[in-house]
């Protein structure tokens, strides 16, 4: 196995490195503190073509694959969590397009994902519906032309902004997983009722809401895959995505591990840095080797994908990197918020920011539990 990123890889990460600390970096606090969603930074994004890195060129994308994606989102969350969850969304929502679109489909919302004319948005989550996906209410009624959907969608990221949003329901309830359908809805679809941003305790920059759907009509073209194969697609997505949020955490925690090692080094008490001190060494010692764990679980979720996609691993693999990226995300950054001591509490310094963006990695695309439940049911095969 081939640990060595090749050379476009290793360009790519330099460049996204130097856009994030050039311009994330310096915006990361403000964002977090005024909750806005950050245009300027989907702008860059989009300029510099990162916002289909895994997407293929015909599609509008960079066709760079997705270990790749991974490096682009490591080095972005680094930084800006909210930024990060830009890329998150834009992989999650171009996922089922990619996987199960027709032509016409990738051609047109996937082309427009891809190259950035909209961010996009995934709809999955209601309020009673959340681990168990199959618990869903909204449906999709076939009419004349097209199909009719009703019910609501809670926690939606980018609801507020995406210009295309894919949305699963019940064509047949009947019919349990096989009878679930995934559409592509464009913003103002009539019917489509966008709700308030929630306020939340991490990616403050991120577009989070509720979306209902009254009598929404969807054309017969907006069918993601044959009717009934949404399950199915919705499981395939997440094997894909789920390497994303594992990147977005390990950014995260190494963010939170540089900013560490450089206030420890700093930082004089007794007369002497922090750094000096065995107690923090060792922290940080274990810091670093928990995230570079982590990269490993990441990149090679990233390079199994990109070489053996069908590879009847991927779901055990993947779950396995979001599930410890996301761990690592969390232990880190709380031991980063220590070693500042009370400096890592305010706002002054940036890791009490980055422990509060790590708590959802362990929550969104199937919490930590669900992942142990998928580890588990492949092991047991
Ligand atoms: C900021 C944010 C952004 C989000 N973005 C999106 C989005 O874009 N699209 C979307 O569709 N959803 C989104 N979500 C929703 C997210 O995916 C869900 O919150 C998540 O899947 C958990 O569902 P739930 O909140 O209903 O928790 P529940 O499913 O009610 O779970 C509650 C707790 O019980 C545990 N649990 C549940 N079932 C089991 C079990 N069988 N065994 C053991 N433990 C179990 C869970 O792990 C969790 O700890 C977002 C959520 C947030 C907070």
């Amino acid at each position: 196995m081939d640990f060595k990123l090749n050379d476009d890889q290793t360009m790519l990460r330099d460049t996204i490195r130097r856009i994030a600390q050039e311009q994330f970096a310096p915006k990361a606090a403000e964002i977090d503190a005024s909750e806005r969603f950050p245009w300027d930074n989907f702008e860059i994004l989009r300029d510099n073509g990162l916002l289909g890195v895994n997407v293929a060129e015909e599609y509008g994308g960079a066709g760079a694959g997705q270990l790749a994606l991974l490096l682009v989102l490591e080095e972005t969350a680094r930084v800006c969590g909210s930024t990060s969850v830009i890329l998150t969304n834009q992989g999650l929502s171009s996922e089922p397009l990619m996987i199960a679109g027709s032509e016409e489909q990738k051609s047109n919302f996937l082309y427009r994902l891809a190259t950035g004319e909209t961010p996009g948005a995934m709809a999955i989550t209601e309020p009673n519906a959340g681990s168990d996906v199959a618990g869903m209410k909204t449906t999709a009624t076939k009419v004349k032309g097209g199909y009719v959907l009703n019910g609501s969608k809670i926690f939606i990221t980018q609801a507020g902004v995406a210009g295309i949003t894919c949305v699963i329901c019940y064509t047949d309830k009947t019919k349990g997983n096989k009878g679930m359908s995934i559409f592509v809805v464009e913003k103002g679809a009539k019917g489509l009722i966008v709700g308030k941003p929630e306020h939340k305790l991490g990616i403050r920059g991120s577009d989070t809401r509720e979306l209902s759907f009254e009598d929404c009509f969807v054309p017969d073209g907006n069918l993601v895959g044959p009717e009934g194969s949404g399950f199915k697609t919705l499981m395939n997505t997440f094997n894909y995505s789920r390497p994303n949020i594992a990147a977005q955490a390990l950014g995260i925690a190494q963010g939170a591990l540089d900013a560490a090692i450089n206030y420890a080094k700093e930082r004089m008490q007794f007369g002497k840095t922090l750094s000096s001190f065995q107690g923090i060494q060792w922290m940080l010692a274990e810091m670093a080797l928990a995230v570079e764990t982590a990269r490993t679980m990441v990149y090679r979720a990233g390079a199994m994908i990109d070489t053996e996609p069908n590879h009847p691993d991927i779901p055990r693999i993947c779950s396995m990197a979001k599930w410890y990226a996301s761990d690592t995300a969390m232990k880190v950054t709380t031991d980063a918020v220590q070693i500042f001591g009370g400096y890592g509490y305010t706002r002054e310094y940036p890791v009490e920011r980055m422990m509060r963006d790590a708590k959802i990695t362990q929550i969104y695309e199937g919490t930590n539990q669900v992942q142990r439940i998928i580890i588990a049911n492949q092991v047991l095969r």
